[in-house]
C-alpha cells in the first residue's frame, strides 16, 4: 500500500473518466459523511439514488454481515436461498412474474433489451428489431445501452454502433406516432428521466406509449433504475402511472450500495428464453441478495414510502428560501426525492460551479445536465439533516452568486 492515500493519486492510478472531489470520504452514517481529516459532509446525492437508506443502515449491516458468514457466492450453475427470496418479493410487489439479477443497472438494461429484440425475433420475424428511445434518456455505458440512451455524445467515438435504434423527443406522442411500425420491438424509457435533467412523463404520454405498443405488439421497457425502489414514494413509479410496462429495469437502490440490478418481465415474454441464452457470474450472488432483501423490506414500507413527499416538500421550502434571496430557480423538476431545481437562465451551464461551491461548505449534490441541480438524498433523511445541509448550500450559492 502506497504510505498515504491521496486524492493526488487519482490522477495517477485510475483511468481518466471521472473528476471526483478534492476530498476522499472514510466514513458515513445516516446522511453525514466524514473525510480522510476528520470533515463532516451532509449527504444530499445519496451515491446517485443508491444509498436510499443512508450509509451504513444497521439493518443493512446486519443483513450483510450475518450473509457474509454463511455463503458469498455459488455462480449460476446454483441457485441460492437469498436470490429466490429476493425474487419472489419482486414478484409479490410488482407486475411480474420473472425475474433475471445482474450487478448494474446497464447490465440489468443489457439484458431488457436483448430479451425484447430476441422475443420478436422468436414470436414475430427476425426483422422486428427496431428500437424506440428518447433523447436526454441514459440507459448504462455498455455499448449497447449507452446507443440506446439518448445523449450521443456518450455513445459517439466508439466505431459501429448496434443499428435499428431511433431517438425522438420526450413526451411527444405524435414522434413516436411518427416512427413506430409493425418491425418496432420496444420502446424504452424512463418514467422520471434521471441524468438527462429530471423531466416527469406526462401520464398522457405514457397512456399512449401503452396504447401504441399493445397495437403493434411492441414491448414498453420502463428504465426504472434510478426512479424506481421508493425514491418518488411508491415502490415503483409505474405504479404512480397506472401504466404497466412489459419489462422494468431496477438498480440503484436496490441494494442499499451493495452492487446488484434486476430485470422484471412476465411469464408470456420469459417463457422465448431458455438455459444459455443470456447469462453473468455474479447476478444473483447471495450476499447482494441478501442486502437487497433486507432493503427492500425497509424501503416497501408505509412510513418509508409515505416518508418522501414530506421530505420533498421540506426540500422545496428550504429551497424556495434560497430563491428568495437568490432568485436562483426557475421550476422544481422530477418527482419525490428524485428532484431537481433548474437554474433560471442567467445560471445556465453553471450547475457544476454550484455543486463544487456545495463540496466546498460540505454538502454533497449533484446536477442533472448543465442546468438542474439534483438531491437524492437518502429516504430516511432527517429534518435535521435537511436543514443543516440546506444552510451549508445557502452558503455555498451566496458565493457563486457573488462571484
Ligand atoms: C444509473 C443509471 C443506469 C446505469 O446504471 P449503472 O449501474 O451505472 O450501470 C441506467 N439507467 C438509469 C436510468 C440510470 O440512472
Amino acid at each position: 500500500m502506497p504510505a498515504k492515500i491521496t486524492r493526488e493519486l487519482f490522477d495517477q492510478v485510475i483511468l481518466p473518466v471521472y473528476a471526483p472531489a478534492q476530498f476522499i470520504p472514510v466514513k458515513g452514517q445516516g446522511s453525514r459523511v466524514w473525510d480522510q481529516n476528520g470533515e463532516e459532509y451532509i449527504d444530499f446525492a445519496g451515491g446517485i439514488a443508491v444509498n436510499a437508506l443512508g450509509h451504513c443502515n444497521p439493518r443493512l449491516v446486519k443483513a450483510l454481515h450475518e450473509q457474509s458468514e454463511k455463503l458469498w457466492h455459488v455462480s449460476n450453475v446454483f441457485t441460492n436461498e437469498p436470490a429466490l427470496n429476493l425474487a419472489q418479493k419482486l414478484i409479490d410487489n410488482t407486475f411480474a412474474d420473472r425475474v433475471f439479477f445482474a450487478n448494474s443497472g446497464a447490465e440489468a438494461n443489457e439484458a431488457a433489451f436483448k430479451l425484447a429484440r430476441y422475443y420478436a425475433a422468436q414470436r414475430y420475424s427476425p426483422y422486428k428489431s427496431k428500437i424506440i428511445a428518447f433523447y436526454q434518456s441514459f440507459h448504462g455505458r455498455t455499448f449497447f445501452t449507452v446507443s440506446v440512451g439518448g445523449q450521443a455524445k456518450y455513445s459517439d467515438g466508439f466505431g459501429p454502433k448496434p443499428a435499428d435504434i431511433i431517438h425522438v423527443p420526450f413526451n411527444d406522442l405524435d414522434a413516436v406516432k411518427a416512427v413506430i411500425d409493425d418491425h418496432t420491438c420496444a420502446i424504452v424509457l424512463e418514467p422520471v428521466q434521471g441524468e438527462g435533467g429530471l423531466t416527469s412523463a406526462t401520464p398522457e404520454f405514457l397512456q399512449g406509449v401503452r396504447k401504441l405498443c399493445d397495437e403493434y405488439k411492441t414491448l414498453l421497457v420502463f428504465d426504472e433504475v434510478q426512479c424506481g425502489m421508493g425514491r418518488t414514494g411508491s415502490l415503483y413509479t409505474y405504479q404512480q402511472y397506472g401504466v404497466t410496462p412489459d419489462i422494468l429495469t431496477s438498480a440503484k437502490a436496490l441494494g442499499g450500495g451493495f452492487p446488484i440490478s434486476a430485470m422484471l418481465t412476465t411469464n408470456d415474454i420469459a417463457s422465448v428464453m431458455h438455459p444459455g441464452v443470456h447469462g453473468t457470474t455474479y447476478g444473483g450472488n447471495p450476499l447482494a441478495c441478501a442486502v437487497a432483501c433486507e432493503a427492500f423490506d425497509i424501503i416497501n414500507s408505509p412510513e418509508v414510502l409515505e416518508g418522501v413527499q414530506n421530505r420533498r416538500a421540506l426540500f422545496i421550502e428550504q429551497l424556495e428560501e434560497i430563491n428568495d434571496k437568490f432568485k436562483l430557480f426557475r421550476q422544481y423538476r422530477g418527482k419525490g426525492l428524485l428532484l431537481g431545481a433548474e437554474l433560471q437562465p442567467e445560471y445556465h451551464n453553471k450547475a457544476r460551479d454550484f455543486l463544487n461551491a456545495a463540496t466546498e461548505s460540505q454538502v454533497m449534490i449533484l446536477n442533472a445536465g448543465p442546468n438542474v441541480l439534483r438531491f437524492t438524498p437518502s429516504l430516511l433523511i432527517t429534518e435535521d439533516e435537511i436543514k443543516e445541509g440546506m444552510r451549508r448550500l445557502t452558503k455555498a450559492v451566496e458565493k457563486v452568486v457573488n462571484a
